[in-house]
């Protein structure tokens, strides 16, 4: 289907417009002036733009169609990828263009305004890149801290999410459940003090106290623990423990994305999603990946992500797999 550039053009504009052009700088929707097949011009303001413009695809030299191999094999690797492979698998002269090109795409894989998890919900914390004969409970600070949320499924896991806090005080902990549980859930967590404020944020809070052994902890927090020791293999396994804290939050971000569609069958609904996400969210400057520390200027305006994207027919051609929740 992506065998030249013109479909990989035509199929970005399916997603990134899915009721045709619409100006970025003016919002019109108007019927577009086309110059050398790739550039748009607007009916109303004149403002000239491409499909890629203001997307992760923005000024880049390589053609779309080694992207979407990429995005493919992205897609389609279980535990994950590496850059040094990638590199081998599409023939990149350089390392660092691979290791660029996965942080880029790492970052289209948290969908802008994605569903709070709700239902059940245990939380926990763990620390990340540290042997576990190492760990001082909550009071080591030299190792970076990470909460996770799994809702529960019956027995099994449902949707996860995972986010990289400094510390495990109320306030961090608060924020992380208001941006990733719905008010009204049941939060089940242990009888840490960062979590005695829950129940006035919305929430039912259920309480589990540990009594000391290690191991109780994953015996009364089995899913949320269970999530806590996959994600430290998956760090171990596919990245060998080489994962800086400064880009660990992109790592973690990849992990929810293929926790959250592990039982998704349709490989083509994961490239659809991961496109789909890529075109929706602003262009990711180097530097920026790089220096994630820095302050960067803002240049572009935000781009508006499509409402009913999903009533695509392109898409149920590529994913004719159910639409469940992701
Ligand atoms: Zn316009």
């Amino acid at each position: 289907m992506f065998s030249t550039e013109a479909s990989c053009r035509k199929y970005l504009f399916c997603l990134r417009w899915p009721d045709g052009f619409r100006c970025p700088r003016c919002g019109e929707a108007t019927e577009p002036k086309i110059d050398r097949e790739i550039l748009f011009r607007c009916a109303k303001c004149k403002h000239q733009t491409s499909v890629t413009a203001g997307t992760i695809f923005q000024d880049t030299r390589t053609p779309l169609t080694i992207w979407f191999r990429a995005i493919w094999w992205i897609t389609t690797q279980k535990n994950g990828a590496s850059a040094i492979t990638l590199q081998k698998i599409l023939g990149l002269k350089s390392y660092e263009t691979a290791w660029a090109w996965l942080h880029k795409l790492r970052r289209a894989m948290v969908r802008p305004g994605r569903e709070l998890l709700s239902g059940r919900v245990e939380v926990d914390e763990c620390y990340i890149g540290a042997p576990e004969n190492d760990m001082r409970g909550r009071e080591s600070v030299d190792k970076t801290l990470v909460v996770v949320a799994t809702e529960e499924n019956g027995k099994g896991i449902g949707r996860i999410r995972l986010k990289q806090i400094p510390s495990a005080s109320g306030a961090n902990l608060i924020r992380f459940l208001r941006e990733s549980v719905a008010p009204g859930s049941v939060v089940h967590t242990d009888g840490w003090r960062g979590y005695s404020k829950v129940a006035l944020f919305g929430y039912e809070h259920q309480v589990t106290v540990l009594k000391g052994k290690q191991e109780a902890a994953s015996e009364l927090l089995p899913r949320v623990h269970l999530v806590i020791s996959l994600l430290k293999r998956w760090q171990m396994g596919t990245h060998q423990g080489a994962v800086s804290h400064k880009h660990l939050g992109y790592y973690l971000d990849e992990f929810t994305f293929r926790f959250n569609r592990r039982k998704s069958m349709n490989r083509g609904k994961l490239f659809y999603r991961l496109i789909q996400q890529a075109v929706a969210i602003e262009p990711v400057p180097l530097d920026k990946i790089l220096h994630p520390e820095k302050k960067q200027p803002r240049k572009l305006p935000p781009q508006k992500v499509p409402a009913n994207v999903e009533r695509m027919n392109l898409v149920t051609e590529l994913a004719s797999g159910s639409h469940g929740r992701i």
